[in-house]
């Protein structure tokens, strides 16, 4: 399969422009800003077949490969990625390390370790999803790289409900772009139709789509404009002479005429 360059991959934007994303019927989330819509990518399909700086793998504890999308990245990266995996000594849920991305057409492959979910205590599962999205993107500003593209932690074999996953996933992702000025593109991969449906619902309560047309925000620079204008229209006027001056002129004329 040819790769998939990361300028190619659908921004936020771009899909609302398109109508293959729609607003959200529910009330968007607090806090929820269209700023970052050219900076979120979305794509369904095979993560390994994105040239983008990092892919992320939902690894295991052990990092020494597993089903799933670990199984593919393993494979379709060769067998050098094990090599490299087996000298870091695992790995902690909540966590991520780095790697070489080798026969892959991204740049690195950051490997991070996922909650299996528990619906018992799901404050520890979202505390640990939340450390795998933190900690990668950290990893990604840290090695320099400019685009990071996300399979679903946890949403597989670990069995994290996928809405709650897209939940924690968007929210910890845009807390992260809202502080950093590096990153250009954080795309979330999706493969299963749940997952899919998923973030199509999430997105935009954290996205939401820019409702002002460009006619709207230039008709909206312009008010500003006329309202700054009005305002110095209101300011009293520039003094023409040097109010030290007109004192001292003043004595001066006192003294002249007591003498
Ligand atoms: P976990 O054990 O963390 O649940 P899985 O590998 O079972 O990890 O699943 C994580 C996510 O990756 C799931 O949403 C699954 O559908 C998805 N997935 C599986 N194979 C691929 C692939 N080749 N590319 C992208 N995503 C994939």
């Amino acid at each position: 399969m040819a790769p998939i360059s990361a300028a190619d991959i659908p921004t936020l934007s771009l899909l609302y422009k398109l109508k293959k994303l729609n607003a959200s019927r529910l009330a968007p989330v607090q806090g929820a800003t269209p700023t970052h819509n050219d900076r979120i990518g979305l794509i369904r399909g095979d993560i390994t077949s994105l040239q983008v700086g990092a892919i992320v793998n939902a690894a295991n504890n052990s990092l020494l490969g597993g089903g799933g999308v670990d199984g593919a990245i393993h494979r379709a990266a060769g067998p050098s990625l094990l090599a490299e995996c087996r000298t870091l000594n695992g790995c902690q849920t909540g966590s991520s390390k780095i790697t070489s991305a080798y026969s892959l057409p991204c740049k690195k492959v950051i490997h991070t370790v996922g909650p299996i979910y528990d619906d018992i205590r799901p404050d520890n599962s979202e505390r640990a999803l939340k450390g795998c999205y933190t900690s990668s993107l950290n990893l990604a500003v840290k090695n320099g790289l400019k685009t990071i593209a996300f399979s679903g932690i946890s949403t597989g074999i670990y069995g994290y409900p996928s809405l709650d996953a897209a939940m924690v996933a968007c929210e910890t992702v845009k807390n992260f772009l809202d502080r950093d000025k590096t990153i250009d593109k954080v795309v979330f991969v999706t493969f299963e139709e749940k997952d899919v449906r998923a973030y199509n619902q999430v997105l935009p309560r954290f996205f939401p789509p820019n409702t002002k047309t460009s006619t709207e925000q230039e008709k909206a620079a312009e008010e500003q404009k006329a309202e700054a204008e009005a305002k110095v229209g209101q300011l009293p006027d520039v003094p023409t002479t040097d109010p030290a001056d007109a004192d001292y002129a003043q004595k001066k004329q006192k003294h002249e005429n007591n003498k």
